[in-house]
């Protein structure tokens, strides 16, 4: 994958209707997009698939909408006031400002494609007898690589302990890391820069009126936890899923919808006995995979990183990585959070929040795993992986995005072969079947082969024509987006295969 399928994918999206810049007629605004037409349904129908899976299937799971703004103390307690930041440094030539972590770990990421090429080499020289491991524990040059990476990362980590910027600012500098766009080694010191937007409530002005933008979804859970668990009379281990906007005002903001400042989490918090933590982390972690795996989107396209470098309020930690256009990056965490949350609300709020097993009679502050995905960035991962360009037998070309079935936008589109001898009335009828349950779309316009390609653009997994046949034998012929086969099928038949095809069962089924 690379840059130029990002773009294929930018601009595929924009000419379907499935992203567009915001505002654009103002020339935009950086990092953030609007979902177009096909664009909400596709993201409708994720959420539906994360619900479905997370609420619907596990009954000792409930969702939750709580409020974007909340009270300013929940802020202090979760420790974002103090803690929510990014070491920044601004390049005093090119006057860019750049995230300092990422730009070290942008230079170990150069080391490691070298390890990397050397591994691949050694590999094809190899061939079947060839034993990574054992490669890169003995390979000088590998082993020299990896000891400069594990340098790095640990005078990174013992800066940041410290809260010693200028030792931040010295490693960038004995690195020789340049400015990415300029090669300018000119910096500025590096600061800290809180990631919450700020704004006031009603007509207080001043720091008492100051309220953030929630920069995560969990808190609303996290302060809700007596309130759900007391009305639903919640047993642990229980879970609270919600799904909503989360705002943060990232130093930089880019690589499309990957990284906005506006975006949106589908999180779920897993309340746990302490002590049972490692196994419902074990199982949260192979729930989510599977999850993912299966859409079907691919092969090799999903792996686990482990987190070292663990938050201070999290026992483990590990993200699924997706393989994006620009490589592998987080698209979902796993996180076993303690009981860091609660207890902290407990202390800012002097409120209990205790949970009482009746069967130990015990009390106690339950431990938390959770798992939270970006939203935007399934829909990006959906959509790079589904976007393909194939050469078919007759040598001509398409465009298909192989979006899984169940969360395309578009299920069916109804088409009337011509446009004249009843043929649009009866696809009308035909129609009128499927629109309650399913979003489909009527087409007339252009050859039948022209209309194919449009709905094969959009990832329509079915096109059903209506021909004059239709009118004496009630059978309508279905075409598969992928296999591009057809099949007569007859009219009183066709909700129950458009459901076959289409329902989020099937990808339950797969699982
Ligand atoms: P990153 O390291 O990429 O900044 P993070 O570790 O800060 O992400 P979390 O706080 O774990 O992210 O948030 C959970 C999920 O929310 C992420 O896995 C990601 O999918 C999504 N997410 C976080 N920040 C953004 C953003 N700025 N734009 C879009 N999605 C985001």
């Amino acid at each position: 994958m690379s840059d130029d399928l990002l773009k294929k994918v930018i601009s595929h999206a924009k000419e379907y209707g499935f992203v567009f810049p915001s505002s654009e007629i103002y020339d935009g605004l950086s990092a953030a997009y609007d979902y177009g037409q096909l664009g909400a349904e596709l993201k409708n129908n994720i959420k539906h698939y994360w619900w479905t899976a997370m609420v619907r299937m596990h009954d000792n799971i409930v969702g939750l909408d709580a409020s974007i703004f909340m009270h300013p103390t929940t802020w202090k307690a979760s420790g974002h006031v103090d803690a929510f930041n990014d070491p920044l440094i601004d390049n005093k030539d090119s006057k860019k400002r750049y995230r300092a972590d990422v730009l070290i770990e942008d230079h170990i990421g150069k080391i490691e494609a070298k390890i990397q090429k050397d591994v691949a080499k050694a590999a094809q020289r190899f061939g079947d007898a060839f034993d990574e491991a054992e490669f890169r524990s003995t390979n000088g040059r590998v082993l020299e690589r990896q000891k400069q990476i594990d340098d790095i990362n640990s005078q990174f980590k013992a800066a940041m302990g410290a809260e010693d910027l200028s030792a931040v600012k010295q490693l960038i500098e004995e690195l020789g890391i340049a400015d990415p766009d300029t090669g300018s080694r000119n910096w500025t010191d590096v600061r800290q820069f809180n990631l919450m937007f700020k704004t006031e409530l009603g007509a207080v002005s001043g720091e008492s009126g100051v309220i953030y933008l929630r920069p995560e979804t969990a808190q609303g859970i996290f302060v809700n936890f007596l309130n759900v668990q007391k009305s639903g009379r919640m047993k642990i281990p229980f879970g609270i899923a919600q799904i909503g906007k989360a705002f943060r005002n990232e130093i930089i903001a880019r690589q499309f919808i990957f990284r906005m400042r506006e975006f949106e989490q589908m999180e779920m918090q897993f309340f746990v006995k302490p002590g049972t933590q490692n196994e419902w982390y074990a199982y949260w972690k192979e729930a989510r995979l599977q999850w993912h795996k299966s859409l079907g989107l691919g092969d090799n396209l999903h792996r686990f990183h482990d987190h070292i470098k663990l938050a201070h309020y999290a026992d483990a930690a590990c993200d699924i990585e997706f393989n994006f256009p620009m490589g592998f990056k987080e698209l979902e965490g796993i996180h076993s959070r303690t009981d860091f949350d609660l207890k902290q609300h407990e202390a800012h709020s002097n409120k209990k929040l205790r949970y009482f097993d009746p069967e130990s009679q015990e009390s106690y502050v339950p431990y938390v795993v959770e798992t939270s995905i970006g939203l935007d960035r399934m829909f990006l991962a959906t959509l790079s992986a589904a976007l393909q360009e194939e050469t078919l037998e007759d040598g001509s070309t398409r465009t298909v995005l192989r979006i899984p079935a169940p969360l395309s936008p578009v299920k069916a589109a109804i088409l009337p072969l011509i446009k004249k001898d009843g043929l649009p009335e009866k696809a009308r009828e035909v129609m009128a079947l499927l629109q309650m349950d399913h979003n489909v779309q009527y087409d007339e316009k252009d050859a039948i082969g022209r209309r194919y390609r449009r709905q094969d653009a959009i990832g329509t997994p079915l096109c059903i024509t209506v021909d004059h046949d239709t009118l004496t034998d009630h059978a309508v012929t279905i075409r598969d987006r992928d296999t591009m086969a057809q099949e007569r099928v007859a009219i009183d038949q066709l909700a129950a295969v458009v459901a076959g095809k289409v329902s989020l069962a099937q990808l339950f089924k797969a699982s």
